[in-house]
Parts: structure tokens; C-alpha cells; sequence
């Protein structure tokens, strides 16, 4: 598993994930309301069982010699103390002695009901049905009903016990069931509220892991296909802007070595100028942009150049191929200083070399030859033992788009016109004008042919 697609799965799984922490949080918020509410209505049911007891064992002695006055004082304080809401005392065939009742309708809800006491045993009966409309709109819905028996320890052979009368209390449940919906509910909304921010806080991490993971990975995927314009982006852990910082570092410097390579790999090593490699590479595009400039109606001319060493064999031949070798390089650095920056000059085969001239017309690329052929001729090659050498060199153009538009037939011209220039005695340059094959040695004949103006537009 790569970390991206865990990521980029997560990041999918984001409402399984929500709907998955609301289930949760829907089985805990059940599983403690029924809990809570469960356990705390049945500790208070105890209690007040356990109250009724109490009350029961303190009144059997006032019931025996009908002390109601202390009685009275008793189950008034129980009265004014608890959750109580009717409370009486029965004797034990069954009539009232004395009671408590804040509503007389609950005295009569009571006595309709048919409670049965067993002897020692204390029953207990939950109502929540019971709908009893009191003061400011509220009401009574749930009771206990606690029914105890009052009895006498009697000492005689045996210890024996006999019942007295019964204690009948009945507790008002309901605000205690309101108040357990009113904690239900702050409880819910505290749970809700953290499960809510545990989303947020997975959602927020989720994001913060996976967005810098998918962008270094499609900065890694850029970089591999050398495109070294790399868009920054700052994230939220530190740890990631290192990484991206790292990553751009890298970048730059891939793109200066892999430039540095480019121009090695495309360089010739004997002259320093292109070679046929990267010659064909910029020409390419030169002509496309040529044929682009011209389809937009604009103005775009340039010559092709080809250049040969004449008789260069007999120099190998005669002086060995390390004097061909110094011969070929200082060429090659007269070249180099009479082009132009715009000018592109190559090795284009052994002692041949080719030249697209950035000029607009016909009679500025011939004056840049003429010039060149005679630099090269005039050049005198001191050789180590002292030997004086000089070379000569044949020339062809070719002019665009007046030649041909086509980038290969004009390669060709400017070859066919080299030849041209080989067959009538070389050291000349050879090129088409007025639809005429001519060959030029110096700049005058260009005056005797009487060629105005060549430029094309
Ligand atoms: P032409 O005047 O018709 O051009 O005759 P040429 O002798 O110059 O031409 P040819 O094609 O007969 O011979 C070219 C020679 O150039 C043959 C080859 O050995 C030599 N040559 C090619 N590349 C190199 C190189 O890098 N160094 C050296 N020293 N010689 C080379
Ligand atoms: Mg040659
Ligand atoms: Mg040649």
C-alpha cells in the first residue's frame, strides 16, 4: 500500500468515515441515556423505599397508643423534607387514620387502586401514565407508590411480629424524569460536540497529510518529465515546506545540469561549434517559425550557408590528420567570429560546416560569405616545424523563402550551389540570382551583374 492511495483513500472514505463516527456516536449517547436514566430511577426508587421504611419503623410506637399528635409531627416534616405528594396511615383493617395530600384528586386516583399488603412486606408500584394537570401548566405524569407495613415486635416465647396498620406514600417522579431528559440532553450536545470536532480535527489531518503527498508526488511526476517551472505551495506542517523546498532545490539544479548536458551533447568536440544533431534541431524550428511568420503575413528571410575546405585530403595527406585537425578548428573559430549571435553555425559533416544567416536579403548573406572565403584564404596556418599553410574554402547558398520553402530543398540548393562552386575552381561562392546559377570570387562582380535589390518581402 503507498502512502498516496492510503491517503487518497481516506480521503474518499470521508462520509463512510462521518457516518461511521455518527453511528458511534448514536450507540453511546443510547447506551448512556438508558444506562444513566435507568440506574438513577431505580437508586431513587430504593431510596425512597428505604424511606418508607424508616418513616413505617418510626411510627409503629405512636400507632399503638394512637399518638396522633406525634404522628402528625412526624409525617409532616417527611411531608414538607421529600418528593412526596400524598402520604397517609392506614390501621390495619384498612381505615384512615390520618393524611397528607397536596392534590385531592391524587387522594382519589389512590384509593380507587386496589393495593394488596402482605405481612412484612413492602410493594412498590410505578405509574407513568397518571396525567395531572397542576399549577402553571405542568403536570404530574410519573409516581411511585410505596405501600409499607407498620408492625409490632411482640416478645413472648417466640419473637413474632404483628401487623399494625401501613404507611402509603406516593412520590412525585416527574421532575426527576425532567431533569434526567434536561441531563440527556447536555449530554448529547456535549457528545455531539466533540464528535463534531473529532471530524473536523480527522478532516483537517487528512487534508493537511494528503494534499502535500498528491502535490510532491505530481511535482516528482513533473520533474520527471524535466518541466522544471514549479508552482510553490506552503502547507500547514513545516516538515512538508522542507520537503517542497528541498524539491525545488533539486529542481533547479537538475535543470542546470541537464542544461549543461544539452549543450556538451550538442556541441562538436574538435570545433566547438554544433553539431549536425543540434544544427537539425534549430533548423527545424527556424523553418517552422519561418512558415508560421509567413502564413501570418510577416516578413521572415534567412540564407543557408555550406561551406566546404577545399583540397583537405592533400592536407591530411601531406601533413598529417593533426594539422587537418588544427586547420579544421581554426576554421571553425573564424567562424565563430564572424557570425552574428543570431547567425547558427555547425560542423555538418567532416570539413563541411553549414550556416543559417539571419538577413534579409540575398546580397548580405553573399557579402557575409565573400568576407568569410576571404578571411579563411588570407589566413596563414604556422605549423610547429614553422611551415606556412593556407586553405581555401567553396561556398553555396541558398536564400529563403525566394529559393524554395521547403527547408530540405534549400539545404539541397545551397549543396548543389557548393558543387557549382567546386566545379568552377573553388574558393568561390555559388548562388542563384536573376534564376542564374552564378559563382562570385570578389564583391566587384556583384557590381558588373548589376543586382539592385534582392530583398524579398
Ligand atoms: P574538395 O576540395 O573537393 O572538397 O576535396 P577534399 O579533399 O577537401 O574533399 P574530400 O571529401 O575528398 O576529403 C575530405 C577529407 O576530410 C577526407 C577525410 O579524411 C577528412 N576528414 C574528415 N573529417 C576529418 C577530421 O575530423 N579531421 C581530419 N584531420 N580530417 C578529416
Ligand atoms: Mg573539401
Ligand atoms: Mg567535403
Amino acid at each position: 500500500m503507498r502512502i498516496i492511495d492510503f491517503f487518497r483513500k481516506i480521503n474518499n472514505a470521508i462520509f463512510v468515515l462521518l457516518a461511521f463516527n455518527i453511528l458511534i456516536f448514536a450507540i453511546t449517547l443510547y447506551w448512556l441515556k438508558n444506562n444513566l436514566e435507568n440506574n438513577l430511577i431505580k437508586y431513587t426508587i430504593d431510596f425512597y423505599i428505604e424511606t418508607s421504611k424508616n418513616i413505617s419503623s418510626r411510627m409503629k410506637k405512636y400507632i399503638e397508643y394512637e399518638q396522633f399528635e406525634a404522628m402528625k409531627i412526624i409525617l409532616q416534616q417527611e411531608y414538607d423534607n421529600q418528593n412526596i405528594i400524598y402520604l397517609a396511615v392506614f390501621n390495619k383493617q384498612g381505615a384512615n387514620l390520618i393524611y397528607f395530600s397536596r392534590y385531592p384528586q391524587l387522594v382519589d386516583y389512590v384509593s380507587k387502586k386496589d393495593f394488596i399488603s402482605l405481612l412484612g412486606k413492602t410493594q412498590k408500584y410505578y405509574i407513568d401514565d397518571y396525567n395531572l394537570n397542576i399549577e402553571n401548566g405542568e403536570k404530574i405524569s410519573k409516581l411511585l407508590i410505596v405501600i409499607t407495613p407498620i408492625e409490632k415486635t411482640i416478645i413472648s416465647d417466640i419473637q413474632d411480629k404483628i401487623l399494625i396498620g401501613y404507611l402509603l406514600i406516593v412520590f412525585d417522579l416527574t421532575r426527576l424524569d425532567n431533569q434526567l431528559k434536561t441531563i440527556g440532553f447536555y449530554s448529547s450536545l456535549v457528545l455531539a460536540l466533540l464528535s463534531l470536532f473529532s471530524i473536523i480535527v480527522s478532516i483537517f489531518m487528512i487534508i493537511q497529510f494528503y494534499k502535500p503527498i498528491e502535490y510532491l508526488r505530481n511535482l516528482a511526476v513533473e520533474l520527471s518529465k524535466s518541466k522544471f517551472n514549479i508552482q510553490r505551495r506552503v502547507f500547514w506542517f513545516k516538515e512538508f515546506n522542507y520537503l517542497v523546498d528541498s524539491f525545488i532545490r533539486m529542481a533547479q539544479a537538475l535543470e542546470q545540469q541537464l542544461t549543461l548536458l544539452e549543450s556538451i551533447a550538442s556541441l562538436d568536440a574538435l570545433t566547438k561549434l554544433y553539431n549536425r544533431g543540434a544544427f537539425e534541431k534549430f533548423y527545424n524550428a527556424i523553418a517552422l517559425e519561418s512558415k508560421m511568420k509567413i502564413a501570418l503575413g510577416l516578413n521572415k528571410t534567412f540564407a543557408v550557408v555550406m561551406l566546404d575546405i577545399d583540397n583537405f585530403k592533400k592536407i591530411n595527406d601531406t601533413y598529417g590528420h593533426k594539422v587537418g585537425d588544427m586547420v579544421l578548428s581554426k576554421v571553425a573559430e573564424i567562424i565563430k567570429t564572424r557570425k552574428r549571435n543570431t547567425d547558427i553555425a555547425a560542423r555538418y559533416g567532416g570539413e563541411e560546416f553549414i550556416i543559417i544567416l539571419n538577413v534579409s536579403n540575398k546580397i548580405d548573406a553573399l557579402k557575409f560569405c565573400l568576407d568569410l572565403k576571404n578571411i579563411i584564404s588570407k589566413t596563414e596556418f604556422i605549423l610547429d616545424d614553422g611551415t606556412k599553410l593556407s586553405v581555401s574554402a567553396s561556398f553555396g547558398v541558398a536564400f529563403y523563402p525566394e529559393d524554395s520553402k521547403d527547408k530540405d530543398a534549400l539545404v539541397k540548393i545551397a549543396d548543389d550551389n557548393l558543387y557549382n562552386s567546386k566545379r568552377k575552381g573553388k574558393n568561390r561562392v555559388s548562388v542563384i540570382l536573376y534564376g542564374k546559377l552564378v559563382d562570385l570570387e570578389d564583391f566587384k562582380q556583384i557590381e558588373t551583374l548589376k543586382v539592385k535589390d534582392f530583398a524579398e518581402g
